[in-house]
């Protein structure tokens, strides 16, 4: 009796890293770079560029704002709507 034990596990993963080319737009924070622009949530002026045309909050990934700034201006929109200054959402037709 011959116990021939063959184990083959292969494990090859082929990473298929398709390289996508996005337009190159280098992302900045708005509020680090100009210091004269503040978060507030009475500046819905501001605020509203940050908001999308049904009244969502862009995301960071998108607008490239950082982590800080995001979470004031979430927090500022949050509170401007709550004042009626900016949309919970905006329905059309
Ligand atoms: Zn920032």
């Amino acid at each position: 009796m011959t116990t021939e034990t063959t184990t083959t596990a292969k494990t090859t993963k082929q990473a298929q890293k398709a390289p996508k080319k996005y337009f190159h737009r280098r992302k900045f924070c708005r509020f680090c770079s100009d210091s004269n622009l503040k978060i507030d949530y009475k500046d819905f002026h501001t605020l509203r560029e940050f908001t999308t045309e049904r009244g969502k909050i862009i995301p960071r990934r998108i607008m490239g704002t950082c982590s800080k700034h995001q979470r004031e201006l979430t927090q500022a929109i949050k509170r401007a709507r709550i004042l009626a200054l900016l949309p919970f959402v905006v329905t059309e037709g």
